[in-house]
């Protein structure tokens, strides 16, 4: 589905990510990849990973640094000269805004978690635009439904969601007349390093797997198979659209 692409994906951290379930089934699906890394310790986790996948492009790039953002897609110009697919699925908070009253985020924690998880989407696809225009291509990024509803301990990282989401449909709106396409998948809780700082993640599993409808929580893989459909070809008609692949969890009122 994915033969001749080429996709950069930004946030494997380890092979707990969602991006490590992404990458590999966009390279079982033919895909020639990129992996990036936010700094040293992540490096040595990622290298090996995408060894193992075969991916020999393997960049450095902190999202909250113009510099690095830039430095990333000028190598993706001159290796690719084009690009298919960017993958978005980089957040981050300080700890203590991911427990307690909402009440008491700080305004530098407030920063520090927009820029990070919301304002990079735009500034990445700013920086792919030249690249992406001239293959129709598509943006995907990662949310949760603590951008549409209090989830208790998800604070800040709630409200970066939602002026995330709502990035994802302007951008739509303003790269859509060139063909390209920007998406939201917003995945049900799994276990990863970044879920592990959320206050009471535990209890958002338990409670997820008795009030979804499926009955369960969903695994990374099956939000992989969700980004294969927006990234391809199969999704070629939709844009601005938030996904929910949460074994249904959001439909459910009382
Ligand atoms: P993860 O910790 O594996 O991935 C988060 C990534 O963000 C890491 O690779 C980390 O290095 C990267 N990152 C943090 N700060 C960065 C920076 N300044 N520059 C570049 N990269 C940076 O966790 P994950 O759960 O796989 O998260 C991926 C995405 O999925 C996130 O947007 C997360 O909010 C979203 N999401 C996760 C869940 C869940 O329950 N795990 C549910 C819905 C949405």
């Amino acid at each position: 589905m994915l033969a001749g692409k080429k996709a950069i994906v930004f946030g494997v951290a380890n092979d707990h990510s969602i991006a490590w379930a992404i990458a590999q089934a966009f390279a079982r699906a033919g895909a020639t990849l990129a992996l990036t890394y936010v700094n040293e310790a992540i490096e040595r986790r990622v290298r090996p990973l995408a060894e193992a996948l075969g991916v020999s492009t393997v960049l450095p790039c902190d999202v909250s640094r113009d510099e690095d953002v830039r430095a990333t897609f000028d190598a993706v110009r001159e290796q690719w000269g084009g690009l298919d697919i960017l993958v978005h699925a980089v957040a981050f908070a300080q700890r203590e805004d991911l427990k307690g009253r909402f009440l008491d985020t700080s305004r530098e924690g407030f920063r520090l978690a927009l820029d990070v998880s919301a304002y990079s989407l735009i500034a990445l696809a700013r920086a792919a635009e030249p690249l992406l225009v001239p293959r129709r291509g598509s943006i995907l990024t990662l949310t949760y439904f603590g951008a549409e509803k209090v989830v208790a301990g998800y604070n800040v990282m709630g409200v970066a969601k939602a002026a995330l989401e709502a990035s994802m449909r302007y951008l739509a709106w303003d790269l859509g007349p060139s063909g390209v396409r920007v998406n939201a998948i917003s995945a049900g809780p799994i276990r990863t390093l970044s879920s592990a700082g959320i206050g009471g993640f535990k209890t958002m599993l338990h409670h997820h797997e008795e009030r979804a409808p499926l009955r369960r929580n969903v695994s990374a893989e099956e939000v992989a198979r969700a980004a294969l459909y927006l990234s391809s070809e199969l999704g070629e008609g939709v844009t601005g659209e938030v996904l929910h692949v949460d074994a249904g969890y959001n439909i459910v009122g009382l």
